[in-house]
């Protein structure tokens, strides 16, 4: 039912592409997975639009159908295939990166590469609390939506992708963030690794595969021991999580340390890189699968992915702009409206206009990835 193969590698980088079957289709890789926080693509895309726009799999939170109380539910109701109509493959996360985002992300004020790329800033100050304490036994939130108390486990995390019933589900880490020094990153690495042979014992699912998640922060032996650790166990693909540097350089020197080290007969997974800048530096090294939620959040606020980089639409420069969006797109948007009528919409508030970019946006990254696939291919990447 599942299985992973590579079809060629490229002799000029890292780069391979292969397949990755799953009883909902099979994965062309690499491929992007666009984050489905809640089951569904924000800007009010339903499975249709997801099928026109090429999407080829998505990833969904655990942690926010947890915090909803939705688990069970959805589980009852055949899983989130069947609740939400989707056809094509599923990932969900453990909440490991809730662990982070409403954490030391929430109280620092900083993203996975330290504040966004934010050159090599150095001043990164704790603001708030954060939402989050972690324990032995698991995470204790409290939850953003109305305050009350949410303890996740290893156990209740397996337990609750189960229900969700993605194609792929992963172990619950605890997410490191650059905040943090080795002796943090090392007692965090050590009970992330307690946590994974917790949640293997009660994982059981013959319908669900487990990727495992390096963590080890900045730390290269660190991040050397999680991923010796991994490919010890019985998971189906590794992802690389936690703190990737305070700069992108930095952040691809940590991903090349990293995946080398990963068993390369896995699918390799790197966990919220998605820019458009990033991408074909990550496929160089050899990832097979990122998500991230920038293409479809950006889109909602009026940025569009083009073949010459990002615009925003709302410029009064489109306001006459009777042309797609970017040059030649053949999206389900640039098909019917220009970018003139999407820099009107957007103008106007109406909540197409955020609709229409989604799609364009995702439609755009399927073909940039595709075209760097083909390349590979014909070993020219
Ligand atoms: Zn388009």
């Amino acid at each position: 039912m599942f299985s992973f193969e590579v079809q060629k590698k490229s002799k000029k980088s890292k780069a391979r592409v292969g397949t990755l079957k799953t009883p909902h289709g099979v994965i062309k890789t690499p491929a992007f997975i666009p984050v489905a926080t809640l089951g569904v693509i924000k800007g009010a895309l339903d499975s249709d639009d997801l099928k026109s726009a090429g999407v080829q799999c998505q990833i969904t939170n655990t942690f926010h159908f947890i915090d909803l109380d939705a688990t069970a539910r959805v589980g009852k109701q055949g899983g989130l295939h069947k609740f939400f109509n989707i056809e094509h493959p599923i990932f969900t996360d453990s909440g490991g990166f809730q662990v982070f985002s409403l954490g030391k992300g929430t109280a620092f004020g900083i993203g996975k590469v330290g504040s966004i790329f934010p050159g090599e800033k150095s001043d990164l100050k704790q603001r708030s609390q954060g939402l989050v304490k972690i324990f032995e036994e698991g995470v204790r939130f409290r939850s953003p939506r109305d305050g009350r108390e949410i303890m996740l486990t290893p156990e209740s995390s397996a337990k609750a992708q189960m229900q969700l019933g993605a194609d792929f589900a992963y172990l619950l880490d605890i997410c490191g963030a650059v905040v943090d020094d080795k002796n943090a990153s090392l007692r965090d690495l050590e009970r992330t690794n307690r946590w994974y042979e917790r949640y293997l014992k009660v994982h059981k699912s013959k319908k669900q595969k487990t990727f495992g998640i390096v963590q080890g922060g900045l730390f290269k032996d660190l991040r050397q021991k999680s991923v010796e650790s991994l490919n010890e166990l019985p998971v189906f693909g590794i992802a690389i999580g936690g703190a990737l540097g305070k700069s992108q350089r930095e952040m691809f020197k940590i991903i090349s340390f990293v995946n080398e080290k990963i068993d390369w007969g896995r699918p390799h997974h790197l966990l919220g890189i998605g820019d458009l800048k990033s991408i074909p530096e990550i496929i160089k090294l050899g990832i097979d699968l990122f998500d991230c939620a920038l293409p479809t959040r950006v889109a909602r606020h009026g940025t569009a992915f083009t073949s010459r980089g990002y615009i925003d639409v709302k410029r009064g420069v489109y306001k006459n702009a009777f042309r797609p969006i970017s040059a030649a797109c053949a999206c389900p948007t640039c098909r019917v409206y220009a970018l003139a009528h999407v820099h009107f919409l957007f103008k106007a508030k109406e909540p197409l206009g955020g609709r229409l970019l989604t799609i364009h946006n995702l439609w755009f990254l399927e073909k940039y990835v595709e075209g760097i696939r083909r390349k590979i291919a014909l070993g020219k990447f």
